[in-house]
C-alpha cells in the first residue's frame, strides 16, 4: 500500500507535519479514514464480517496480491465484535511448533504494523509474565517456557525476586493465598490498541479500493448447483442479493450460525467472555500478568485503567454480558493477587461472544462447501492472530492453495484427529 504524501489527499497521510497544517486550518480538511462504501451487485471477493480478522483479509488481498474488487460486509459497525472488546493482548507463547509458527508469524507483523498502515497501533512490548505458584507449576511453565525456545520463540525463566522487580504490587506477603515462586516472561509480548487496528487495516483496505459496508447483515447465501456465488443482505432495510466468485466468513461467536445457513456445521461452540477495568490512575503496572492458577490476568492501559480479563462463562451463551459468577471469580482473584487494586472503582464491565473449539486452535482454510472459506475458531485469542489470519485467508482466496502456516489449521482435522491441543498451553487462552 502506498500512503505516501504524493498519492493521497491532502491530510489523507498521518504526520506531524500534516497535523501542524491541519490545525491551521481548524482541522476541517481531513479526508474520512475510509469510505462507507454502497453495495455494488458483484465482487470478486466478499469477505463476512468487519472485524479485525474480515478487515485484515480484505488489506492483504489487495495489497498483497492486487486484488481489490473486494467487499467486506458488516452487520454493525467495523471492530464493534470482539475486535472492540478484547484485553488486546499480543503474544506468541504456545506449545506446540504449528501454533508458534503461526502466531510468532503475527507478532513479527504486529511488530511493523505502525508503519505500514501509517496508523499508531500503540503495540508495546512490555511482555507478558505467567505465574508460578507451586513447584508443579514452575515445572509446568518451564516446560512451557522450553518449548517455546525450541521453537525459536523468547522465554526466560523468572524467579521471585525478579518478579517482584517487574510487578511489585503483585501480592508477596507471607500469607498469600497464592504464594508466587517464579514464573516466565515473554518479552516481545504486550498489549496493542484494538480500535486501531481495525480501523487501520479498514484505512489501508479502502484507499486500495475494497468496499467496507456496514450496517448490512448478511442474511443467507446464494448457490449455483451447491456452490456459493453471492449472499443476501439486508441494508438500511433494504434485502439485496451480492454476488462473488468467493465468500470468506469471519465472523467469529456468529461462525456457527452463518455456517448453518450455507448448510455447514462447525464444531463451534459460542461462549461469553468478558473483562473489565478499573477507573484510570497513575502508572502502576508496567507489564502484563497472567495467572493461570486464579484465571485471571492484568495490564494497565495507557489511558491509566487496570484492564482485568478472566475465565469464559461456564455456559454457551450468545449474551454480550457476562455472568457475575465470572465477574465475581475475577474480582476475587484480583484483590488476592493486588491488594491494592481493592481500593480502586470498578469503571466499566462488558463481554463478548467467542468462537470456541475443542483443540482450542483456529480454523483458516477451504469449506466442504464450495465457493465458501472461514476463519474461525479464534476463541478467547484471536486479537493477536488479527494479521495472520487475514494474511493467510487472502493468500487461499487469491491463489487456491492453503497457506503454509495455515495448513495444520484445517477443518478437517476434526475428522483425521490430528488435533493441535492448545488449550492447556495457553492456560486461559488470551
Ligand atoms: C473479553 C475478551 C477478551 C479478549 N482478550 C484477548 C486478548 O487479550 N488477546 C487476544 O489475542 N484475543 C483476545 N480475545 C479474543 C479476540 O477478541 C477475538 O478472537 C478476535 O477479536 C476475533 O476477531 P474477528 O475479526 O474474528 O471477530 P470479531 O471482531 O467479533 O468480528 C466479527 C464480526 O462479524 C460480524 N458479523 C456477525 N454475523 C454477521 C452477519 N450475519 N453479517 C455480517 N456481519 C456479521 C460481527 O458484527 C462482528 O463485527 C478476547 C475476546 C474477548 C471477548
Amino acid at each position: 500500500m502506498d500512503l505516501s504524501p504524493g498519492t493521497m489527499k491532502l491530510h489523507a497521510r498521518y504526520s506531524a507535519l500534516n497535523l501542524l497544517r491541519a490545525a491551521w486550518r481548524d482541522h476541517t480538511d481531513w479526508v474520512p479514514a475510509w469510505s462507507d462504501a454502497e453495495p455494488k451487485p458483484r465482487y470478486d471477493v466478499i469477505v463476512i464480517g468487519g472485524g479485525g480478522h474480515g478487515l485484515a483479509t480484505a488489506y492483504y488481498l489487495a495489497k498483497n496480491h492486487g486484488i481489490t474488487n473486494v467487499a467486506v460486509i458488516e452487520k454493525g459497525w467495523i471492530g464493534g465484535g470482539n475486535t472492540g472488546r478484547n484485553t488486546t493482548i499480543v503474544r506468541s507463547n504456545y506449545l506446540f511448533p504449528e501454533s508458534a509458527r503461526l502466531y510468532d508469524f503475527s507478532v513479527h507483523l504486529f511488530e511493523n504494523l505502525s508503519k505500514e498502515l501509517n496508523f499508531n497501533i500503540m503495540f508495546s512490548q512490555r511482555g507478558v509474565i505467567t505465574l508460578a505458584h507451586t513447584r508443579h507449576d514452575l515445572d509446568n511453565v518451564s516446560r512451557w517456557a522450553n518449548a517455546m525456545r525450541f521453537n525459536g520463540i523468547d522465554a526466560d525463566m523468572l524467579d521471585v525476586g525478579q518478579v517482584q522487580k517487574l510487578a511489585p504490587r503483585l501480592n508477596f506477603g507471607p500469607d498469600a493465598r497464592f504464594p508466587i515462586l517464579g514464573g516466565f516472561i515473554q518479552r516481545r509480548a504486550g498489549p496493542a490498541r484494538h480500535d486501531a487496528v481495525a480501523w487501520s487495516y479498514a484505512r489501508g483496505a479502502s484507499a486500495l479500493g475494497v468496499d467496507i459496508i456496514q450496517n448490512c447483515a448478511v442474511t443467507g447465501f446464494i448457490k449455483n448447483d451447491g456452490k456459493v456465488v453471492g449472499v443476501t443482505t439486508h441494508h438500511k432495510g433494504v434485502a439485496r442479493e451480492i454476488r462473488a466468485e468467493k465468500v470468506a466468513m469471519a465472523v467469529a461467536g456468529h461462525s456457527s450460525h452463518v455456517a448453518a445457513m450455507a448448510g455447514l456445521s462447525l464444531p463451534v461452540t459460542s461462549y461469553t467472555l468478558q473483562a473489565m477495568v478499573s477507573e484510570p490512575i497513575k502508572p502502576v503496572l508496567d507489564t502484563v500478568v497472567l495467572s493461570p492458577a486464579v484465571g485471571t490476568y492484568w495490564s494497565q492501559s495507557d489511558k491509566g485503567e487496570v484492564v482485568i480479563g478472566g475465565a469464559l462463562d461456564h455456559f454457551p451463551s450468545y449474551g454480550q454480558r457476562g455472568s457475575f459468577g465470572i465477574t465475581q471469580q475475577v474480582l476475587a482473584a484480583t484483590v488476592e493477587m493486588f491488594p491494592s487494586f481493592g481500593r480502586l472503582r470498578l469503571m466499566r464491565q462488558w463481554g463478548g461472544i467467542v468462537d470456541v473449539v475443542q483443540d482450542s486452535s483456529p480454523i483458516i482454510g477451504a469449506t466442504p462447501v464450495p465457493g465458501l472459506y472461514i476463519n474461525c475458531g479464534w476463541g478467547t485469542g484471536g486479537f493477536k492472530s488479527i494479521p495472520v489470519g487475514g494474511w493467510t485467508l487472502a493468500h487461499l482466496l487469491a491463489t487456491g492453495k492453503t497457506h503454509e502456516l495455515a495448513e495444520p489449521f484445517q477443518l478437517d482435522r476434526f475428522r483425521t484427529g490430528r488435533l493441535i491441543d492448545e488449550a492447556a498451553a495457553a492456560g486461559i487462552a488470551h
